[in-house]
């Protein structure tokens, strides 16, 4: 197999005046090469503070207190093996075990990412063909030189707010004639016609469903290994989500680039993945081939997702809401029992004495956090609810 990112025992909480918040917890998910990899659940169950994780974007008072983060990346192993030995493996780096400096050097060029809102990502009162060229010009200054194996980091304090704003100039400068015709270049690709004259528009100038096409392009000029695409097309109408979803589709063929795309929609799921990721609470609680996830289900919880699939034409847009309460993830409430058992209608005795572990269910490559993997499911042993 050719793993790209192998995530280990993530952990990422936030410290807040409630106490603390288990927002990422023991997060395990190895990425292959080229996959279109989804990770799907309710809003508020860690995806997006999952994909900040990976970008190195999470913000106080949130840390990633623990795991690990690899990625492979053979010039880049070599750039960081005699520096920081511990942190390099083959070819696979610990993007936590290595300084922030050397992690911002990939930003935009290994990893990028796009997000559900285009306009924050473009500065208003730049065209939109000058912030791309910029992000070409970024590419190539931040590219680690496979020669004297330096990664050069591409500028100063990286927020989130400053990587949404990246590609926005902090004052007008003139890009050169090369990284200005790779822009175009760029907007041709993502299907922006008139692409020489799109260029020197203006944002406002462009629709929704162009505009997010633009910051695609953004992601892309930096020819990252790995796309992370937060609810890319959420807030866009269905027949500009459709063809966004084929335009990264096409996309992904062309360059080979693995996509790591998370959304509350399983009908974009079922459309763009090879694997699926389920989350809850904090965790991937079941995870497989979209076959796996979506026919072979153990996990009632992606039972209960499924009990509707959204269409991407049109009618259920939301996940079917399952009866009762995402759990409080503030660590001193965390129950010792499995996360969903307060809402599970297979819920047994085995289920509230401690949280399950992974367990495979079937093939090693489809796992699940419930004890359901390991036993059938005995409807005399369900619990009633009062009992919960
Ligand atoms: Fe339900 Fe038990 Fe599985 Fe948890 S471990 S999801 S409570 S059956
Ligand atoms: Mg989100």
């Amino acid at each position: 197999s050719d793993d790209i990112l192998r995530i280990s025992n993530l952990s990422t909480q936030f410290f807040t005046s409630e106490g603390q918040v288990n927002a990422v917890d023991d997060f395990d998910l190895t990425i292959e090469r080229g996959e279109v990899f989804g990770i799907v659940g309710e809003s508020g169950s860690g995806k997006s503070v999952t994909a900040l994780s990976i970008m190195d974007l999470v913000e106080s008072p949130g840390e990633v207190t623990s795991g690990s983060i690899e990625y492979r990346n053979p010039t880049f192993a070599d750039a960081m093996r005699e520096s920081h030995p511990a942190a390099v493996e083959g070819e696979m780096v610990d993007l936590l075990a290595i300084p922030e400096e050397a992690r911002r050097s990939l930003r935009g060029t290994s990893f990028s990412m796009i997000f559900q809102d285009p306009e924050s990502s473009f500065n208003p009162s730049l065209t939109v063909g000058e912030q791309i060229a910029e992000a070409v010009e970024v590419q190539q200054r931040a590219t680690p030189n496979p020669r004297s194996g330096e990664a050069r980091t591409r500028g100063p304090e990286y927020s989130l707010r400053s990587y949404v704003m990246s590609m926005a100039l902090p004052s007008k400068r003139y890009v050169s004639e090369e990284s200005k015709a790779k822009a175009i270049e760029l907007l041709k690709t993502v299907g922006i016609p008139d692409p020489a004259q799109r260029a020197d528009e203006y944002p406002h100038e462009y629709s929704g469903g162009m505009l997010q096409r633009a910051m695609i392009a953004q992601a892309l000029a930096g020819e990252p290994d790995i796309l992370i695409a937060d609810e890319p097309t959420t807030a866009l109408d269905v027949t500009i989500q459709a063809q966004i979803l084929d335009l990264l589709d096409d996309l992904q063929e062309e360059t080979g680039m693995t996509i790591l795309l998370i959304t509350h929609n399983l009908g974009v799921v079922a459309r763009m993945c090879d694997r699926v990721g389920v989350m809850y609470a904090g965790e991937i609680v079941e995870r497989g081939t979209l076959e796996d996830v979506f026919d072979r289900s153990v996990h009632p919880y992606t039972e209960g997702l499924l009990g509707s699939v959204p269409d991407l034409e049109g009618t259920a847009e939301r996940l079917r809401s399952i009866p009762g309460n995402v759990p409080s993830l503030l660590d001193h409430e965390m129950p010792d029992r499995c996360y969903f058992a307060d809402r599970c209608p297979k819920a047994m005795e085995e289920c509230l004495k401690k949280p399950p572990a992974y367990a495979a269910e079937g093939s090693a490559n489809h796992t699940t956090k419930c004890y359901l993997a390991e036993m059938e499911y005995d409807p005399n042993q369900a619990l009633e609810n009062d009992a919960l």
